[in-house]
């Protein structure tokens, strides 16, 4: 009675809160807004986004998570759509997209559900199963890929590449990425596992694409120091040093007397000295070639380049490391603690003119595989997206033979997943069946917009692409040069199985996490209404729409 028309205040003022159907209508309109995003990007007849940052650097790609995370989305749930694409990304390394696109397609169908007065949280058991069963079917038509099948290697890396802007040069590109995977591949008792973090990419500007090649070793970006040096060491002994080759300047102000011309010899002749200890130390341990994390003094790299030692200075860190794991040096942070034990071991030490610049090439060490690209194009736009091409090429490549497992792309293994749970569907019967169904559909997603990125009519291909399913074709996908639907085996679309699953399972659970949300409340220091960011699809500001009431987002 007393506290009848008062509310009661359980939150801190300036929190905004929405509930209900409000809610979710705002969080899947946001999803939706983000795969709209990347849609029209979908495959190789995708098109490209132009990204400009607040800084005014242009990134030009089609690559679905690059563009995500170009883009500055504010939305709380657009954000989760944004991480499914960065979960894709580090599992698989391709199929972000598909991952994003699929997410918001089920979010989308979910919508037509809830509107038929189906509760979220029987859609999300729906989908959970049905994301289950897509994965069961995924596994009943993979096919087995081998190490040894190079060929089939490089049409999985070709497949990864086909919607990237470097599409032309796919052979090339592909050829390289299967080589540089089985380089470093090590076979274990489970199968062969990839490291790709002994595959080593490096940009240099200038040349054609077709310049791009494959380096056994390592390379490092620097030049000798001194031009005494040799260009060239065999079998060189390879020191790594995280310590200057040089004489520190003292922090405090020190004043230093000198009175007679004698004194001030005996001075610089010290510090020479000094240096000169360093270099002997370097020579002492019997290293032939100096990689050093810091600076060499002019006089040092005199001595060095004395000795016949190659020296580099001011490699990274990252250099480093890679240098200590293919040589098997120790990186020392003492020069006077440097010895024998510390020296790595390699083929050759040789510094190579790339372009305007000179880099320093390790190769042929025996201690761990490591093998380097070195990427070559006209413009730095050209370089980023080559390197982002065999960037998938390479995960999808490694993943394969990770993997030894491969399903049919253009929509081929999406189509047969989808026509397999409707069958299922039928079976399970009661509103779960609903959601069965509708996740079949979202599957179709993948077909439909392979169609509609090449120009073509979706509902005539999904209809014949049916009718192939029906009646037995499970390779039958998009191909989207001639615009009809093709046997995928013939074309050779295809995809580590992977990706397909990942992408299933990552859609499903941010679809799944989206729809059990009915209340959000967001503090004041949270996203600020309405800042989407320049650019940004619409739906995405802030907490766009907040207190729309039950409506949800159009279509
Ligand atoms: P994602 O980020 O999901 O990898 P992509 O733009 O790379 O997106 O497109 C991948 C899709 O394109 C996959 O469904 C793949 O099967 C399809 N695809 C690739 N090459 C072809 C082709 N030659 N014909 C038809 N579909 C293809
Ligand atoms: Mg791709």
């Amino acid at each position: 009675m007393l506290t009848g028309q008062t509310p009661i205040l359980v939150l801190k003022e300036g929190t905004r809160r929405e509930k209900g159907r409000g809610a979710l209508g705002n969080n899947i309109a946001a999803a939706k807004a983000i795969a709209d995003a990347v849609r029209s990007t979908l495959g190789p007849r995708g098109l490209d986004k132009m990204l400009v940052d607040s800084m005014g650097d242009v990134v030009v790609t089609n690559d679905g998570v690059t563009i995500l995370k170009e883009m500055d989305v504010e939305h709380p749930a657009a954000k989760m759509l944004v991480e499914v694409a960065k979960t894709q990304d580090q599992e698989c390394g391709d199929g972000t997209t598909t991952a994003v696109v699929l997410a918001g397609e089920l979010l989308k169908r979910a919508e037509g559900l809830i509107e038929q007065n189906i509760h979220p949280t029987l859609i999300s058991q729906g989908y959970r199963l049905a994301a289950q069963k897509a994965v069961e079917v995924l596994d009943s038509i993979a096919v087995p890929v081998k190490f040894e099948d190079i060929e089939t290697l490089q049409r999985i890396a070709t497949t990864a590449m086909a919607s990237k802007a470097v599409s032309y040069d796919r052979e090339h590109l592909a050829e390289l990425s299967v080589k540089a995977v089985r380089a470093v591949a090590e076979k274990g008792e489970k199968g062969y596992t990839v490291d790709l973090e002994n595959i080593q990419m490096i940009k240099k500007q200038g040349g054609a694409m077709t310049d791009t090649q494959l380096i056994e070793g390592v390379i490092v970006d620097k030049e000798k120091v001194h031009t005494g040096m040799p260009t060239q060491v065999k079998e060189p002994k390879i020191a790594l040093l995280d310590a200057a080759l040089e004489i520190k300047k003292t922090e405090i102000d020190a004043k230093i007397e000198i009175n007679d011309p004698s004194q001030l010899n005996a001075f610089l002749q010290e510090e020479e000295n000094m240096l000169k200890r360093m270099v002997e130390s370097v020579v002492k341990s019997g290293a032939t070639a100096l990689f050093c994390q810091k600076g060499i003094d002019d006089l040092a790299q005199h001595f060095l380049a004395k000795a016949g030692i190659y020296a580099v200075r001011r490699v990274k860190k990252s250099d480093m490391e890679k240098l200590a794991k293919a040589t098997g040096a120790a990186i020392v942070s003492k020069v006077s603690e440097l010895s024998k034990e510390d020296i790595g071991h390699a083929g050759l030490v040789e510094e190579r003119k790339i372009g305007e610049d000179s880099l320093t090439f390790v190769s042929g060490s025996k201690n761990a595989k490591a093998v380097s690209l070195l990427i070559r194009g006209g413009t730095e736009h050209v370089l980023d997206e080559i390197e982002r091409s065999l960037d998938d090429a390479l995960n999808v490549v490694a993943v394969a033979v990770e993997d030894g497992r491969m399903i049919y792309g253009g929509g081929a293994a999406a189509e047969e997943v989808a026509q397999r749970l409707r069958e299922e569907a039928a079976k399970i019967g009661g509103r779960e069946q609903m959601a069965f169904e509708t996740f079949a559909e979202a599957m179709e997603t993948v077909p439909r917009t392979l169609a509609e990125n090449a120009g073509l009519d979706p509902i005539d291909i999904l209809i014949e692409l049916r009718k192939s399913h029906k009646s037995g074709q499970k390779y039958a996908g998009v191909n989207v040069k001639l615009g009809k639907v093709d046997d995928m085996v013939a074309l050779h679309v295809i995809e580590p199985i992977r990706v397909g699953r990942q992408a299933i399972e990552s859609a499903t659970d941010a679809a799944v996490m989206i729809l059990r949300i009915d209340d959000v409340i967001a503090s004041k220091s949270g996203p600020s209404p309405g800042g989407g960011g320049p650019g940004g699809p619409g739906g995405m500001g802030g907490m766009g729409g907040m207190g729309g009431g039950g409506d949800f987002g159009e279509d």
